[in-house]
């Protein structure tokens, strides 16, 4: 059994970024720009944006910090957004989760730029991603093809199960292992035999948020098993797969946590660089592209 070790790879992409935007900021002069917008003093919420902020700053980039008190109205949060997006020198906007009850989330969605959508949770990012054609692509899940590339296990063709369909994690995860042409199994709560589905999994992704729910009896010998689960259990953060028993038949194993995690705030980082390079016409594929090798291209399925 391999352990993916999220953390290792997820500094691996910190350094190259790193690298790549000194290079950017010597040629132009100028460097990509973050701008994260929390809304309330929820301390779980304050706590991820700092972390994106210290990251944003570390990789070199601009951060732009808006941090606005819980009773501001939908109307100028969206002001706020509308200049944000009129902003060279921002390229990506960040609106942390969930946001105070009195705004919709959907139209502050609707107001970013989808340009600078580095969730890509925008409705034009994510049907670009069904159609196959997405720059800005959600964090969670291309950092998950990102380490599946890194620990080279190959995708195309094989059969991959996505346990969960939130927008966030496993509808944007099936479509990116589908444009890596594996055969994609979608289960949810109201799936029927979902033992009988995992067995067949070469690749297993479990984004649920049920402690434990997947154990050994659930997966085929030598499958990579990927944990995206965080649940706070008796104080400790636990995943959705068993992993003591689990690790004895998988092939690879994410741990939780320093598996899937410490990649989506990586991969944030990585969707800001695409942003900028996209914003000035530079070249170069960040994406989920990082750690691919070419030969996948090639790995037809007849
Ligand atoms: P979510 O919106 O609550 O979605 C959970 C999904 O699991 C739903 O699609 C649900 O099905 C499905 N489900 C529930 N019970 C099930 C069961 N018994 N069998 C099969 N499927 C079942 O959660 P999420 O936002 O996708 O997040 C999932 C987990 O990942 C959470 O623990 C979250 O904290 C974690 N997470 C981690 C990261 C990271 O960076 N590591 C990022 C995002 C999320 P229905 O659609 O039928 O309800």
């Amino acid at each position: 059994m391999i352990l993916i070790d999220g953390k290792k790879v997820s500094a691996e992409i910190r350094n190259r970024l790193t690298k790549e935007t000194a290079e950017l900021k010597s040629k132009t002069g100028c460097a990509p720009g973050l701008a994260t917008v929390l809304v309330g003093e929820d301390p779980a919420s304050a706590a991820y944006v700092r972390i994106k902020n210290k990251v944003c700053a570390e990789v070199g980039f601009q951060s732009f910090e808006q941090n606005l008190p819980a009773e501001t109205t939908e109307a100028q949060l969206i002001d706020l957004i509308n200049e944000l997006n009129r902003n060279d020198a921002v390229n990506g906007i960040l609106v942390q989760l969930p946001l105070p009850n009195h705004i919709d989330p959907q139209k502050i969605l609707l107001s970013l730029d989808p340009g600078k959508d580095v969730d890509g949770f925008h409705p034009i990012n994510v049907g670009k991603l069904v159609l196959g054609d997405a720059l800005l692509t959600p964090c969670t899940p291309t950092g998950i093809i990102t380490l599946l590339d890194y620990y080279d296990i190959k995708i195309a063709g094989k059969h991959a199960v996505v346990l969960g369909r939130s927008n966030i994690v496993g509808r944007p995860m099936a479509n990116l292992l589908l444009q890596r042409h594996a055969t994609v199994t979608t289960c949810h709560s109201q799936t029927v035999g979902l033992e009988q589905i995992t067995r067949q999994a070469d690749i297993l992704i479990a984004a649920v948020g049920r402690p434990h729910l997947l154990t050994s009896s659930m997966v085929k010998k030598g499958a990579a098993v990927i944990d995206v689960g965080i649940t706070r259990v008796d104080g400790k953060l636990t995943g959705d797969v068993d992993f003591v028993s689990v690790s004895e038949k998988a092939g690879f194993i994410t741990p939780v946590p320093g598996g899937v995690g410490p990649m989506t705030v990586a991969q944030l980082m990585a969707n800001t660089l695409q942003a900028f390079k996209a914003r000035n016409n530079f070249a170069g594929e960040v994406g989920s592209q990082i750690f691919r090798r070419e030969e996948e291209d090639e790995a037809k399925v007849v």
